[in-house]
Order: structure tokens, then sequence, then C-alpha cells
């Protein structure tokens, strides 16, 4: 069924509050009390306390869609044609309340009922020891047998340390040859290409992992599950990737209208158009919430995403501030259902123009050192680019070393790459004693560092992709 993003979200909503969930809007993007994670980055993360059983949910069926933000995947955005470092995720829970036999044959009932996808085209995967959700998918739901594959623990066993954990079932569709040869076993197993795409994971937290490293069956066994609201639309719309959908599409198109280039001509330009397209959500979305860019935390990330995406304009070779025409398309698509993007309006726009402007005077100033410093290495008879300069660009200008090193070759120049090296080494030593004075501080605590290490090397990362 051809639906919008829009009716999706509003077909799914309604559908789990037709089996008696309260349908809560998104939680905000920056967790509460929580300082395991940076960024809210699935639907489940705000209502851990439920789960645990340390705080009494408002009632025991909870729906949302709830606003993600995986930095982790941001190396694939643009390339794949399923990850966004920010997307909706429809979720339907259960604290302690209904279990597999009710969430296998729902989740069935809405993708082949609702939405009307065809049966044949969806594949589901099982953890191996898991007899009950094999028994309930080939049994009661009656999917074809040769569509279920049993994985190992690695893949459909979902923990995180210690804590409630347990088997889940993954359920993906398969996008038909012009995506890649028709293999549903490695396609599913390996997780490559974009032929099987994964849209929905159901979750069945019944063990509690303890210290010890046993298992031991909780008292309270819940249901989370997440399924990715632009990934379902890529489906139903029959588009080629998630930024081709409804909502994301307007603000693909004011990209290329802005960038006066045409999608689908030159797949260089597609991946910086994409690009952008995903972090002016995922940033938008963030200030809305309250972020704003600074040199650590969720600032960072923020800082980092928006600064990316005025990098790959330049590539695009736009030559104008234009990243708050863009958030402009992002409320205009998604403020109805994200009220909060009307509601700061103003402070949105007014931290993009700034933060770009920021950007956009040190580039010019990193141009302008370089230059400099090319003259006078010129002047000297000398060949090579000091390292401690190569560091500085990187350092303080955001700019990679391949490039530096790239503009230096054109102007016939080599650069100090054991000097960068070395002047890298010490920073790096630097920072450890400054995390170590620090250590006390939450955010350091968090997944923090991992997240930012998982951040691209540099704002240039897209140059150096493409
Ligand atoms: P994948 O294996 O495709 O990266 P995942 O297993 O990491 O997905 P889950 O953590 O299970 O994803 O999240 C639940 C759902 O959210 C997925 O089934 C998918 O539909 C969606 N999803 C996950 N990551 C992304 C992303 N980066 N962009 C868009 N949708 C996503
Ligand atoms: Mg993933
Ligand atoms: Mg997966
Ligand atoms: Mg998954």
């Amino acid at each position: 069924k051809r639906l919008g993003v829009n009716e999706i979200r509003e077909a799914y909503l309604s559908f789990f509050e037709s089996k008696g969930h309260l349908r809560l809007p998104s939680f905000s993007l920056v967790p509460k009390n929580d300082p395991s994670i940076l960024l809210i980055n699935a639907g489940m993360t705000p209502m851990k306390a439920y789960f645990r059983g340390d705080e009494k949910p408002p009632r025991t069926r909870v729906t949302t869609c709830q606003k993600c933000i995986r930095t982790p995947d941001i190396e694939r955005v643009g390339l794949t044609s399923r990850h966004g470092t920010f997307f909706e995720m429809l979720g339907n829970f259960s604290f302690g309340d209904y279990f597999k036999a009710e969430v296998i044959p729902w989740a069935w009932e809405f993708l082949t009922k609702v939405l009307e996808i065809p049966k044949d085209i969806l594949y589901v995967t099982i953890y191996e020891k898991d007899d009950e959700a094999y028994d309930i998918w080939t049994k009661k739901v009656g999917i074809d047998p040769t569509h279920v594959f049993k994985m190992s623990k690695a893949d459909n066993f979902w923990e995180h340390g210690t804590g409630p954990c347990g088997p889940d079932s993954e359920i993906f569709v398969d996008r038909g040859p012009q995506y890649g040869k028709e293999t549903p076993q490695q396609g599913i197993q390996q997780d490559i290409g974009d032929r099987y795409v994964e849209i929905w994971n159901l979750v069945f937290t019944q063990f509690e992992h303890q210290a010890d490293g046993t298992y031991a069956p909780l008292k309270q066994r819940n249901i989370d599950t997440g399924a990715g609201l632009e990934r379902v639309a890529t489906i139903l719309q029959g588009v080629d990737n998630l930024f081709e959908v409804d909502t994301v599409r307007a603000v693909l198109d004011k990209v290329c209208e802005i960038a006066g280039k045409k999608y689908g001509e030159n797949e260089r330009d597609d991946i910086s158009i994409r690009v952008i397209t995903d972090h002016i959500r995922s940033t938008t979305m963030m200030i809305a919430d309250g972020i704003t860019p600074s040199n650590e935390g969720r600032g960072y990330v923020l800082r980092r995403l928006l600064r990316r995406a005025s990098r790959c304009g330049r590539l695009l070779n736009i030559k104008r501030l234009f990243l708050t025409d863009l958030a402009d398309v992002v409320i205009k698509c998604s403020g109805s259902a994200y009220p909060e993007l009307i509601e700061h309006r103003d402070f949105i726009m007014a931290t993009i123009e700034a933060e770009e402007k920021r950007f956009d005077q040190t580039v010019a100033q990193g141009l302008d050192l370089l230059q400099q410093t090319m003259n006078e290495v010129k002047k000297n008879k000398q060949q090579i680019l000091p390292g401690d300069v190569v560091f500085k660009l990187h350092d303080t200008y955001g700019f990679p070393v391949d490039l530096t090193a790239e503009i230096a070759h054109e102007n016939k120049l080599d650069i100090d790459r054991a000097g960068f090296d070395r002047a890298m080494q010490v920073q790096k030593e630097r920072a450890r004693e400054a995390r170590r004075a620090k250590s006390d501080s939450s955010w350091i605590k968090s997944d923090l560092a991992k997240e930012l290490k998982e951040m691209p090397a540099s704002i240039y990362t897209c140059y150096e992709k493409t």
C-alpha cells in the first residue's frame, strides 16, 4: 500500500492502540538520568526504568514513534540505502504484560494486513535455541519455514552487559533482483548489500544476565520492538533509499535546488546530497531538544554534523549559507509529528546560522594558513610542508591530513607525515592526561569516547569518501 511517512506512523500507533497500548509522544533525544548513552538511539532507551521494573509505567502496554540518533552509523550514511544518523523508530512495548505469542502475530498482521506487504518477500531470523519463537512463526503465523533463519547468539540475542536480556527476531524485506543476487541466507546473515533490508526487530527480554555469567528467568518478561519508519516507507513507496521517502525527499529536493544539481545524475554529488539531507535532519532535531554546538559531549556531535553538512555543501559548490533554508523544510515536513520543531523554530534557525558562519570563517582561515605556508616553503626553495602546520590544520581547522596532502601535491609539494604523526601522538597523550584529571565528570563515563571515535576523523570525511 502506498502510504506517506506521516500516514504510516499514524497507522502503526493506532494499530497498537487498538491492541490496548497507550500512545506516548517521542521522548527527547537527550537521555534523562542515563549517563550510559549520549543520545537516544532506540525506542526502548528512554524507558529502561520501566523495563527493569524500577519505575511504574503509565500502562503495561505502550507505543511510541521515537526520534533516534545513531552516530556509529555515520560512515554508512549516504552510501547504503538504509542508514541515517537520524531516523524515527516505531515501537510497541510490553512491561511484564504480553509476550512472544502476541507480538509476533501482531507484527505479521500489521505488515501483511494493514500495510499489505506481500508475504513472499518477508523473511525472519530467530535465535537458534528459541524453539518457542520458531513455533509461533511457523505454526501460529504460518510463515513459509524456508523464510525463517536460525542464527547464533551474536546475531539474535540482545544483551548489554548484565541485566535484562533475551533472544530477538528480526524481520527483513527482499527488495528484489534489482538490488542484488537472490541469496536470502547470505544476504541476511552477513548484512551485506541493500537487497535484504531489516525493517523490524522484536526483542523478547526474558532473562536476567547475572554477574556470575548465568541467565536467570526474569519475573517480569518484556517486549521491546523497533521498526525503522523511513525503512518501512522506502519499501511501501518503492523508492531506492530512505532519503527518497516523501518527508525526507522534500529536504533532498531543496538541497538540489540550492546547489543547482539534478539528483541521480552523478553518484559523487548524490552522496553529498544525501549526507546533507541526513545531517540537517539530525541537527534540526537535536537543537529542537535544546542541544547547542560545543566542544564536548552532545554539543560536539551536533557541531560535527553541522560542519560536515556545510563541508558537503562546499563539495556541491554551494557558495552561500544554506543550512537554515533546509532546516525550514525539515520543520515543515516533520513539525506536525514533533511540535517542538515549531515551538523552537527561532532558536533552531539562530543556532544553525551562527554555527555555519563560524565554520565558514574557520575554513577560510585554514585555507589562508595553508596558502601562506606553501608560499613560504616555495620561497625557501623547499618541498615539504612542516608537520606542525599539517597538524594545526587538522586540529584547529578540521583539515584531514589527506586533504592537506592533496592540496600540497597540486602545488608540487609534499607533507611531513612523520612530523604530523608525532604531533598527533603528543596531543593524544595530553588528552589522556586531561581525561584522567577529569574522570569524575559524567560524560566521560558514558559511551562518549567510543561514540566520538566512531565519528569520522574529520569534517572532511565526505571529501575523502567521494
Ligand atoms: P541494521 O542491522 O540494519 O544496522 P540494527 O539491527 O542496527 O539495523 P536495531 O537496533 O534492531 O537496528 O533497530 C531497530 C530498527 O531500526 C531496525 O530494524 C531498522 O528498521 C531501524 N534502523 C536501525 N538503524 C537505522 C539507521 N541508522 N537508519 C534508519 N533506520 C535504522
Ligand atoms: Mg545497525
Ligand atoms: Mg541488524
Ligand atoms: Mg536489529
